[in-house]
């Protein structure tokens, strides 16, 4: 019994210190481990959340001589992409992601893929490059549209991609079912471009920023070509939804690039969780703001971006407060 109560003692003592420490302790001292869901390796979300992370540790860095520290440790792991990402931050195994603006719509509006499973706490924290979806076909398919890829051998990406739910949003527009193509292949974005220049499959459907590696491996690398969406069908997909518009991969984007592609497309953005303190996301927030000119010059697709449009474009969920708190102190809303 006093030995229990000794040990009752010893624990109630390290519990007081422990708050006391907590309530002493300033947040910037704690280490706080935040983790940026991306997509795969080739793509622009993989910039787009190592160039965060990189914004993150320079403020750190900053603060450690100037006294100004937040304390935060970031990783931005490759993933499966958008909804995945805004899955894992339901779940709480992501603090932040990257995912197309269509999916930040449907996921806190609970449309289209997410019906009936709304995500209320989904935050939004920027966007990030325009993302157009394309289609990428091999040199010598012969597809020059939509309807030519019934029978062949079609990438429609794996499951938690953006481009998978955006190619199924366009299957249904078109009236498409899986059995018009020889086969579906569900490869991911660092594999189609290889499986296309090997000839495994036909063509693949990508929504992505421009110019980005994985692209320029199938075309560059092997030939394949970016076809025109400007149909009626891809017009009455952007006139009856918020986050579509059309979009220009301009000529000379990729040696087999000999015209502009028109196709219609999304915004890439940068969300969160309202369960995610609002310090954190203050500071990641404002690591990227102070770093803006060093940010547009990690990625080309980064080049064109523009502060005042980032903190309103493509935003369907709320802002996140901590994201909002920074913009009304630097006086942009
Ligand atoms: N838009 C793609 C997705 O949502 C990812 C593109 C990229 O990796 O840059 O999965």
């Amino acid at each position: 019994m006093r030995k229990f109560t000794g040990m009752a003692v010893a624990l109630v003592v390290a519990l007081a210190a422990g708050s006391f420490l907590t309530a002493g302790e300033s947040f910037a001292q704690k280490k706080r481990f935040i983790a940026i869901g991306t997509g795969g390796p080739t793509g622009v979300y993989f910039v787009v959340g190592q160039t965060i992370c990189r914004m993150v540790h320079k403020a750190a860095a900053e603060g450690r001589k100037t006294g100004r520290k937040h304390g935060i440790r970031c990783s931005a792991p490759s993933t499966g992409g958008s909804t995945y990402n805004i899955g894992q931050i339901r779940e709480g195994e992501l603090d932040f992601g990257v995912a197309q603006s269509d999916w930040q719509y449907h996921a806190f509006n609970g449309s289209s893929k997410f019906k009936g499973n709304a995500f209320k706490k989904l935050r939004a924290v920027f966007s990030v490059h325009p993302e157009p979806y394309h289609i990428i076909v091999g040199k010598s398919s012969g597809i020059k549209s939509w309807g030519d890829l019934k029978g062949k051998r079609f990438n429609i990406g794996n499951p938690g991609s953006g481009q998978r739910g955006t190619t199924e949003v366009l299957m249904a527009a078109y009236g498409t079912k899986k059995s018009d193509f020889k086969i579906a292949t569900e490869l991911t974005s660092t594999e189609q471009s290889k499986a296309l220049c090997d000839g495994k499959i036909d063509a693949y459907g990508y929504t992505v920023g421009v110019p980005n590696a994985g692209v320029s491996i199938a075309t560059d690398g092997c030939g394949a070509k970016i076809i025109n969406l400007k149909s009626g069908v891809e017009k009455g997909l952007v006139d009856k939804n918020p986050f579509y518009a059309f979009a220009t991969i301009p000529q000379g984007t990729y040696k087999t690039t000999d015209a502009d592609v028109t196709t219609f497309g999304v915004m890439a953005t940068f969300v969160t969780s309202a369960d995610v303190p609002e310090k954190v996301v203050y500071e990641v927030v404002r690591a990227v703001f102070e770093n803006i000119d060093d940010f547009r010059k990690l990625h080309p697709a980064f080049a064109n971006l523009d502060p005042a449009l980032m903190i309103k474009n493509a935003l369907s969920a709320p802002l996140h407060k901590g994201a909002a708190k920074y913009y009304k102190e630097k006086g942009w809303m």
